[in-house]
């Protein structure tokens, strides 16, 4: 790399100015639960950071530990989902949890 990309990179990770999209590279997979193309090409993880499937991931950890007031003021300050989302990321976690029971 040129200092010129290696300036940019820097500056483009520091911004954080590339979308989901860009980050999941050009061969990237539609994702099944937000329906962006946003699947990384090489490690198939979603990369958009307010994708269903990882509220209900975060939601589902955080659950053990803490209340679900706490659970819902954590989705919305790290994520900024509204309240009514965050409690029906809080409702499919718990449904998710009692099926694998
Ligand atoms: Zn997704």
């Amino acid at each position: 790399m040129t200092d010129d990309s290696v300036a940019l990179y820097r500056r483009l990770v520091e911004t954080n100015s590339c979308t989901p999209e860009e980050q999941a590279g050009p061969d990237a997979g539609v994702c099944p639960a937000c329906q962006r193309k946003t699947l990384h090409q090489i490690c198939h993880e979603c990369m958009n950071p307010q994708c269903p499937d990882r509220l209900i991931a975060f939601a589902a950890e955080r659950l053990r530990i803490s209340t679900e007031t706490e659970v819902s003021w954590c989705l919305r300050d790290r994520y900024h989902v509204s309240e009514a989302e965050a409690a029906e990321i809080i409702r499919q976690t718990k449904e998710t949890d009692h099926d694998a029971d």
